[in-house]
């Protein structure tokens, strides 16, 4: 079989193939086309990657053959040669996936150095101190990614060499002294592997190739995939981009700098970046140099400044998406050497999406597309409380927004270690490097003394929507200590801080915090979001705050509103309590009695609240207990009753004795003498006995009810046909509030829900019941009342006779919660500090299936439910009121089998109605007899 073409030349490839160029290489071969100046060079592609792989790792035959065949390509537009002594050429040579990974993989600058050719680039440049400058870095790369050599041994080598001369920066050492550094790296090699550092730039292309190749399968890549899941389908293996060296640390006419068509962290339309002169890409990434902003290169490198700014509009314009772009100056000519889709925090992304709309760079689809619902999260991220009086002790760079606090730590395992024991960290670090990522998973926070807003700490913070403040120069780290200084302020590891990611500031301590406000941009996107989605979305609210709150964030209805969570305000409990505990139904009555006008009262404001929207209020679910104090907290308080009992009745002797005290001592007593008194009035009374009896007499009946598994016992539908007084008065408060709300005008649309019904006999209990307080309450208002009746489904019977009991609803509400642990077995209660985390560290699950919707276990249930429930009842109405409904994936699940409306979390509400959106706009890439197969989604190992 012939072998595919596993190389291309910049200007030969399609760079729409971004799977097998990976998305650098696209770019590039984009930008050769348009005409950018991009220094020539060439891909090897993903698919030579997976070969490589499928080879056990060994690059496929012929590869290296056409990789020289190009090379003479470049050689001949460039005018110069691969490993010629006097006009030498050399290689970046870099990873890129077809999804962005930014700094996951390795790449390696300055490919083609060695003993000779450095002659070549001496002459050239007629700097000694340059071009061993580039030579120590080259071995330095090379060394650590493709021979494994550990970069502290070079870093320790460098640092001796600054701290003899006296050196502050790299700049500062001279090229004879470089030199020293070169032959030292170069020994080390030779000590480290046992072989001296490859000579033949031909060899070191090729080692540098299998490295690129390798760190696809690197832990950081791996844990990076994992984390964004992002799949084998989205990007298969590594290209590798080869590409002429251009040096931007040549003197003062050289630069580099990477920059944004448009601010990454605010949207707003400048161009925005920062430079280094007289430097190598390196530096202004991993942040060693603190670098300028873009704006300053105007007076700077006026020229230049005006090219970028042509590159810029040249760029936005043809991807239509705000890029991200590397550039290098080179003695006064500027490169382009990467360009790809910014990465931009969810406030940059809505802001520029609504311009970019505006500017008909993208439709109003694109527009929606381009913010995902995971990241919309980042903008319900808090900010330091205005109320908050308290001085930073720092100020650093606005890196990534939003408030953060956790304990302070110097180290990404530390932060890793803690963060899986639930405890809140903030990473806190000189500069970060891609090898820290672990701790950027499990920090709220990352904070770092070096580098600029386009630092790596920066930059991956901002991709995570995690709050960052980089480059906190007054910032003292000492890692070895575990400590920081700032100023006479001491941080020790552990020690809270909290960071202002927005305005780059550092507090002590723990600071209070506030909810975001949704910005007008963000409304203009949601309503387009709106017009665009078919499914409906609601919200879980139980109050008259939530639902207010949930119409002003779209809200069309309340999905949920859990009666219970009315009882438990402080004044309503001890009602509840009476009511649960009432030894006779006249008691429970009386109880009930008090607890109706509070319902009605309740429901009423939810109902003006919605304003005519449907408001679905379910019945009592919870199991009684949750109302009531534990047993042993019963009995501790019985102890100490007991123990009060036997002490006053200790005290009131004390009068007796007080008798034969010197009368003097008595008139000091006095105080006593009338405590005593007071307490002989308690114990005649018999006040302490009674108290005690009527804790004995809780006790007793909080046993009576315990259950060992509350959560499949006495709850839901069940309480409501062994307790109907309840039921009846929950009914009575909808009915009542929804007939006064008529009277007065006011429009509603109530929907009563019974939840764990598991058989149509329950339902058509409850119905009954419904309809003989409906008749009651419409007799005694005179006006008739118009309601939906509906149950939960959240019990794996009532999915199994969902034909059933159609019959006698109006609507199905899925409870995946409860629906979720009846399908797993798993308790809801215990399942997800227990082992539910060890599964999905260990691949068992993909997923937390209280989180994450399973689709292929509850989610197959939930469609065969749909099938058969509208079998029944073509136009039943369906939704989904547990957790799951304002979870991205779940909700484009449910918009898949046909769900009706997602009720979720108030605060969710702006992440399922973009959800909702995506769902419909990736619908049209479905065909439509492909209908939804929960077997094809994630992996089949699930
Ligand atoms: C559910 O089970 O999904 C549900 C919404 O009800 P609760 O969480 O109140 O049991
Ligand atoms: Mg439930």
């Amino acid at each position: 079989m012939k072998n595919p073409k596993y190389v291309y030349l910049f200007e030969e490839a399609d760079g729409s193939n971004k799977k097998l160029l990976g998305g650098k290489g696209a770019g590039l071969a984009e930008m050769t086309r348009m005409g950018l100046p991009v220094p020539p060079g060439f891909i090897v592609t993903t698919e030579a990657c997976l070969r490589y792989y499928e080879n056990k790792k060994k690059l496929p035959k012929g590869l290296m053959d056409e990789v020289k065949t190009n090379l003479k390509k470049v050689e001949e537009k460039t005018g110069k040669i691969f490993g010629n002594t006097h006009n030498p050429l050399f290689f970046s040579v870099r990873s890129g996936a077809a999804l962005s990974m930014p700094g996951m993989m390795d790449t390696i600058l300055n490919l083609g150095l060695n003993n000779e050719t450095i002659e070549g680039l001496i002459q050239i440049t007629s700097d000694g101190r340059f071009a061993f400058d580039a030579y120590r870095r080259f071995i330095q790369l090379f060394g650590k990614i493709a021979l494994g050599v550990d970069e502290q041994e070079f870093d320790q080598i460098l640092n001796r060499a600054k701290e003899k001369a006296g050196a502050v920066d790299d700049t500062d050492l001279d090229a004879d002294r470089l030199k020293d550094v070169c032959k030292q790296y170069l020994a080390l090699i030779k000590k480290k592997t046992g072989s001296s550092f490859p000579k033949d730039p031909m060899v070191q292309l090729e080692l540098a190739i299998e490295a690129v190749f390798r760190s696809w399968m690197g832990k950081r890549a791996v844990d990076y995939r994992k984390e964004f899941k992002i799949t084998p389908e989205m990007a298969n293996g590594t290209a590798v981009n080869i590409c002429t060296m251009v040096f931007g640390n040549m003197g003062f006419d050289s630069a580099t700098g990477v920059a944004f068509t448009r601010d990454p962290g605010t949207g707003e339309n400048v161009f925005y970046g920062e430079y280094l002169v007289n430097a190598q890409g390196e530096d202004v990434v991993a942040g060693i140099r603190t670098p300028k902003p873009i704006q300053e290169m105007k007076k700077e490198m006026p020229k230049i400044y005006r090219e970028l700014e042509r590159v810029r509009k040249l760029l936005e314009e043809h991807f239509r998406e705000v890029q991200d772009l590397e550039f290098t100056v080179e003695k006064g000519n500027l490169y382009i050497l990467q360009t790809r889709n910014g990465k931009m925090n969810a406030q940059a992304i809505v802001q520029t999406s609504k311009e970019m709309v505006a500017e008909k760079l993208i439709s109003k689809e694109k527009a929606i597309l381009r913010l995902k619902p995971q990241e919309l999260e980042q903008l319900l991220h808090k900010r330091i409380d205005p109320n908050f009086k308290g001085k930073p002790i720092a100020s650093g760079l606005p890196a990534s927004p939003g408030a953060a606090s956790g304990k302070a730590v110097f180290d990404a395992d530390e932060a890793e270690r803690l963060g899986k024991i639930g405890q809140k960290v903030i990473l806190v670090r000189e500069e970060t490097k891609p090898e820290d990522i672990h701790g950027f998973f499990a920090a709220q926070g990352i904070l770092t003394s070096r580098g600029g807003k386009t630092s790596h700490a920066a930059v991956v913070a901002r991709g995570m929507g995690k709050p960052c403040v980089s480059g906190c120069e007054a910032l003292h780290i000492d890692p070895k200590a575990r400590e920081a200084s700032i100023g006479n302020v001491h941080i020790k590891e552990g020690d809270f801080v909290t960071i202002d990611g927005s305005r780059g500031e550092v507090f002590q301590g723990e600071v209070p915090t506030v909810d975001p406000e949704i910005s007008d941009h963000l409304l203009t996107l949601l309503k387009w979001a709106d017009e665009i989605r078919t499914m409906g979305v609601r919200a879980n609210a139980d109050t008259p705050e939530d639902a207010t709150k949930a119409r002003q964030l779209g809200a069309e209805g309340i999905g949920l509103c859990r009666t219970e969570r009315m009882f438990n305000a402080v004044d309503r409990l001890p009602v509840v309590r009476e009511m649960i505990l009432a030894g006779s139904k006249e008691k429970r009555a009386e109880a009930i009695g008090k607890l109706l006008p509070l319902q009605k009262a309740d429901l009423k404001k939810i109902f003006k609240a919605m304003e005519g929207l449907p408001v679905t209020v379910r019945l009592l679910d919870p199991p009684l207990h949750e109302f009531l104090p534990s047993a042993e907290e019963l009995a501790s308080e019985l102890r100490n009753l007991k123990e009060v009992e036997t002490a006053l009745s200790s005290i009131e002797n004390i009068s007796e004795a007080m008798k034969f005290l010197d009368p003097e001592f008595r008139e000091s007593l006095k105080l006593l003498d009338h405590m005593v008194s007071d307490i002989v009035e308690i114990r005649e009374k018999r006040l302490d006995k009674k108290l005690i009896r009527k804790q004995q007499e809780t006790l007793r009946k909080v046993k009576e009810m315990m259950e060992v598994n509350p959560m499949l016992g006495h709850r839901g539908v069940r309480l409501g046909i062994t307790y109907p007084e309840i039921y009846r008065m929950q009914i009575q408060a909808v009915l009542e509030a929804a007939a006064e709300l008529m009277k007065e005008g006011v429009e509603i649309q109530p929907e009563i829900m019974v939840p764990q019904v598991c058989t149509a006999q329950e339902l058509k209990w409850v119905y009954q019941l419904v309809k003989k307080v409906q008749k009651e309450v419409e007799t005694e208002y005179k006006i008739q009342i118009p309601f939906k009746f509906g149950t939960m489904i959240e019990v794996v019977r009532a999915c199994m006779r969902a034909g059933r009991l159609a019959e006698g609803a109006d609507f199905f509400s899925f409870g995946t919660n409860d629906l979720t642990q009846a399908t797993f077995s798993f308790s809801r209660e215990d399942a997800e500090n227990k082992f539910l985390p060890l599964y999905n560290e260990r691949k068992i699950l993909q997923d937390n299936p209280f989180d994450v919707l399973d689709v292929k276990g509850v989610g197959r249930l939930m469609m065969i439910t749909i099938e058969w429930g509208r079998k029944t009842k073509p136009d039943l109405k369906i939704g989904i009121c547990g957790e799951h409904g304002g979870h991205p994936d779940s909700v484009e699940f449910c918009h898949g089998i046909g769900i009706s409306y997602v009720s979720c979390s108030v605060f969710r509400l702006p992440i399922a109605r973009l959800a909702a959106a995506h769902a419909k706009l990736k619908e049209k890439d479905k065909k439509p007899a492909e209908g939804y197969d929960p077997d094809a989604h994630y992996s089949v190992f699930f």
